[in-house]
């Protein structure tokens, strides 16, 4: 995949343009990314903006992808404790039955399940 510009991008009226348009620019090599012209409503200025935060949002997805990752790691490690045989050693449940309500690792459970779209 290709790369976008790394950013920061930056908005600006385009005064040429009789349409209202605001342009998007890469505040660090200088040139126009894109021209956001919204004629029937008078949108162009906050879709402006929700595109020209792209590379902040993109930085900010990858770095919850990998919190969600440790997190996700943490929690299949919960899941995967609290087993002493029959019974649960933090709810006192039998393993039979499922865990209490308000044990850890029921609501571990339920986050992962949650998290995995189960
Ligand atoms: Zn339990």
């Amino acid at each position: 995949m290709t790369q976008h510009t790394p950013g920061p991008w930056t908005t600006a009226k385009d005064h040429a343009d009789t349409r209202e348009g605001i342009q998007i620019w890469d505040s660090v090599e200088g040139y126009i990314i894109a021209d956001v012209v919204d004629d029937q409503h008078d949108n162009s200025a906050a879709n402006a903006a929700l595109i020209a935060a792209a590379p902040e949002t993109a930085a900010e997805r990858d770095r919850l992808r990998q919190v969600n990752e440790v997190m996700l790691e943490a929690l299949r490690d919960l899941v995967g404790q609290g087993d002493n045989g029959n019974y649960c050693d933090r709810c006192d449940s039998s393993l039979a039955e499922g865990h209490a309500e308000g044990c850890p690792i029921r609501a571990g459970e339920a986050a992962l399940a949650a998290a995995e779209g189960e």
